[in-house]
């Protein structure tokens, strides 16, 4: 199964992430999650952030996911809606996970939660197409 692993610290200088170590949390989420790749963006909603998800989305594998850790999910859906829209990834396939106010090891129970939903779903059978 291939998730793509994105994450976002708000440019470094939001306190909801005061408590993450984000040097090491890619590669913390690389050991201990059965994930394709992890990249950090201080700004995914920005000029290099946007790029590389829009990279991620039209590189994806038909049943591929997207996860997304970084604000409110509400929140990334409206930032993220254009392009997910641009570049018809399948939204079911996108995952946004609030990853703000906790350190490391909440981080990862966050993100752990959703892979094991995402293989759930991928159990289930393969979501059409939004
Ligand atoms: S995607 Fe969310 S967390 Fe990241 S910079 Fe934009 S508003 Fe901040």
């Amino acid at each position: 199964m291939e998730i793509k692993v994105l994450l976002c610290n708000c440019k470094g200088l939001c306190d909801s992430f005061k408590d993450s170590d984000m040097n090491k949390l890619p590669f913390e989420v690389e050991s201990d999650l059965d994930v394709t790749y992890t990249v950090l963006s201080p700004q995914l909603c920005g000029q290099g952030g946007n790029a590389i998800l829009e990279e991620a989305m039209k590189t994806s594998k038909p049943d591929g996911y997207l996860l997304v850790g970084a604000c409110a999910p509400k929140a990334q859906e409206k930032l993220f809606k254009k392009l997910i829209r641009a570049t018809r990834f399948n939204e079911k396939h996108f995952v946004p996970v609030d990853i703000r106010g906790t350190d490391n090891a909440g981080i990862l129970d966050r993100l752990r939660g959703s892979v094991e939903g995402i293989l759930k779903q991928a159990e289930a059978g393969p979501s059409p197409a939004a």
